[in-house]
């Protein structure tokens, strides 16, 4: 489950939760009781699924022969 960081306005808190990216924009209460809380941006959950999912450039780069094996020119 993906973990967001949130900060508090009211008192300058931060705190992460761990919940369902379905409520990943629901509003977050302070531990302290303020609902004046921002969603700051998590930097390990999404960049780490992003890097994986793309494709590596280094296997192309122009060796020769290298794009066929891929299934692109097919
Ligand atoms: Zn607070």
């Amino acid at each position: 489950m993906p973990r967001y960081d949130f900060r508090c306005r009211s008192c300058g808190a931060t705190f992460e939760l761990r919940r369902p990216m379905a409520q990943a924009n629901d509003p977050a209460v302070c531990p302290q009781g303020h609902e004046d809380t921002v969603k700051l941006l998590s930097t390990v959950a999404v960049t780490g699924a992003a890097a994986a999912s793309r494709p590596t450039p280094a296997a192309g780069g122009g060796g020769g022969g290298g794009c066929c094996g891929g299934g692109c020119c097919g």
